[in-house]
Formats: structure tokens, sequence, C-alpha cells
């Protein structure tokens, strides 16, 4: 049937994953396009993503009805403009009007932890919770908050921005202009790179290189080939995912004894690793909870997980959005609206 298919696009520094879904709810198509290679507007990775998945779906343009897009940085969800993305060199870009005058469907542009946090509220892995985070730890660290029921977007539209609490005052400097970000311990690259600069300090040291997984894993070593080195053995990849996991633990702490969240869903390239990601977290919230009867109640254990590696949160929250805006009523030129104000109604409503 036209127009009965949905998509949501994730995009991110490397690449756009979109995903497209029918209206019962099934997932009927994926695709993954690299992000290299784009132009100064970017959008072509993001069109071939979703007409890939449109034709996995065994569906074509006119079957879609709406796209949902998640881009990380600070947008203007109501004109449907990224303000600033700075991974992707995007600067006030008309995303939305760019992908609708491609598609010819309404668009809805939102950042993408957020978009992914406000498309879990309603999805049973989150059993019926009206307040919780998706905190995305990958190049970046970020949460999208939910409170009772709905995305918390804060004055300036940026709240969330846990990556950037101070952890350590004498740390590493964050590409924010801080030392000591939770993100200077616990992101993709700082994990990388702290965990290359102590397997140089050790070997200076004269510890044989075959004591350590880590080496035989790289180059170039990631924040994945230090969770499997991790998983291992190795003891500086232990060393480095304990650390990152007790800041994340603390980090997720602040946020929930702030909030009074019912979970924190963890996601992202880095919580991709899973059990070696998440054990040390664990640990840390087992420890404060054993300590503390207000942590303890306002942190049950459950209530801090990570989400299934295929679960796509932020494309998921991009159909969600997707199916806000089909379910919007069309433009009423007696009413003065444009089809951005409908838009900008259907949005975080
Ligand atoms: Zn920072």
């Amino acid at each position: 049937m036209t127009g009965s298919l949905v998509a949501g696009v994730d995009i991110g520094g490397t690449k756009a994953a979109a995903l497209v879904v029918d209206e019962a709810g099934e997932t009927r198509g994926r695709a993954v396009e690299p992000m290299a290679g784009r132009s100064a507007t970017g959008i072509e990775p993001i069109v071939a993503a979703v007409r890939a998945a449109l034709e996995a779906a065994g569906a074509g343009d006119g079957d879609l009805g709406a796209i949902g897009v998640g881009v990380p940085g600070r947008i203007d969800s109501v004109a449907g403009t990224v303000s600033l993305a700075t991974n992707l060199g995007w600067h006030e870009l008309p995303l939305a009007r760019l992908i609708r005058n491609e598609f010819g469907v309404p668009c809805g542009v939102a950042n993408d932890v957020g978009l992914a946090a406000s498309g879990l509220i309603g999805h049973e892995i989150v059993r019926g919770a009206r307040s919780l985070a998706y905190v995305a730890v990958g190049t970046g660290i970020g949460a999208g908050l939910v409170l009772d029921g709905r995305l918390h977007q804060g004055d300036r539209g940026l709240a969330g921005e846990i990556g950037h609490a101070i952890a350590d005052p004498d740390g590493a400097v964050c590409r924010c202009g801080q030392r000591g970000c939770v993100e200077t311990v616990a992101s993709g690259p700082f994990i990388a790179r702290r965990a290359a600069a102590a397997l140089a300090a050790a070997l200076a040291t004269g510890t044989p290189p075959d004591a350590h997984p880590l080496l035989t894993s790289g180059p170039p070593i990631t924040a994945k080939t230090v969770y499997e080195a991790a998983a291992a053995g190795d003891t500086i990849a232990l060393a480095i995912a304990h650390e990152a996991g007790r800041t994340l633990a603390h980090a997720i702490e602040a946020l929930m004894l702030t909030c009074d969240l019912e979970l924190v869903l963890l996601g992202g390239g880095v919580a991709g690793a899973g059990p070696p990601f998440l054990e040390p977290i664990t640990a840390e919230l087992d420890r404060a909870r054993s300590a503390s009867a207000l942590v303890a109640l306002m942190i049950p254990p459950g209530s801090v997980r990570v989400l299934p590696e295929q679960f796509d949160a932020v494309a998921r929250g991009g159909v969600a959005l997707a199916r806000r805006l089909i379910r919007t009523d069309p433009p009423n030129p007696l009413h003065g609206d444009t089809e951005e104000e409908v838009v900008a109604r259907a949005s975080w409503t």
C-alpha cells in the first residue's frame, strides 16, 4: 500500500544506518552506507541508505510515508535544521527540507540520543518505564532523557551532556576544552589512547610483549580490541576497562540520583562490547548499593542495562518520529499552517 512504510535513520560520524518498518511495527529492511565521500550537504549517504533499506523491504519510494532522522548535534527540530553537528561539519543545514525534497514525504530531524530515548518509551524492552535515559557510549558520550514520558531537551536543547561532566579535574584535555571529562576516560577514542599509552609504558619497563593479548589484536588499538583483550585477561586492558566502567557508573549514578530514573539503557559502539563493557559498571554500582541504602533504593539491580547490539535505538526513535508525522493532520492553509509547522507540532508530543 502506498505510503505504508516509515524509515528511521541513524546518522553517525562514519555511517548512516536506515531502518524501514511497516504499519505492524515489523522491520522490513535495513541498510548502512558510509558517510565518507559525501558532499557538503551530506545527504547522499542518507538517501542511499533509505533507498537500500526500501529495496531490502521489496519496496520503493512510493511505499514510504515519512522519515525520522537522528543526528549527533544540536538540532532545531521545529525548523528541521541541524544547527551544529561538529563531527559531521554541518552548520545550519536544513536537513529535513533536503530529505523531504528528495522523497516527497514529511521528514523530522532530532538529536540522536534524544530521539533514541523518546523512541524507547512504549517499547516492550522498557517494560512500561516512563522516566529513562538512553546513554550512548561511542566516539562521544551523551544521554537522551525522558522524564515522566516526555523528552527533556533542556533550556538550550542540550540536556544530557554527561560526557562532559568532570571525572578527574587533573585528567586529559577533552575536545570540549575542559580537563578530565567522563569522555576522556570512557569514550572509544580515549579508551584506545589510554590503552596504547599504558601498553607502551609497560613494554618500556621490560614487560614481555606476549604477556599482552592487546598487542596481538592490534594495531591499531581500538576500544573494541581493548575490550576483547580484557575478555582474554590482558591486565592492561582490564585496568583500562575497569576505570572506564567505574567512571561511567559514577556518571550514571549522578544522572539517576538527580532525575530519579527507572531505567538507564546503554547503547553506542563502545557499549556493543557487551559483558566486558557492562561488568565493571555493574561491579561499581553493586559496591555503591552495598554502601548506601539510598543508592540501593534509587538504582536497583537491573535498572542499568546494555541494549542488544542490533537494537538500533536511534533509528527506532526515527521510526517513532516518522509515525508521529504521519498521524499529524495535513497542513491547513486556513490556519496559516506551513508544512514546517505541522512537522514541529508532531515533534515530541
Ligand atoms: Zn569535555
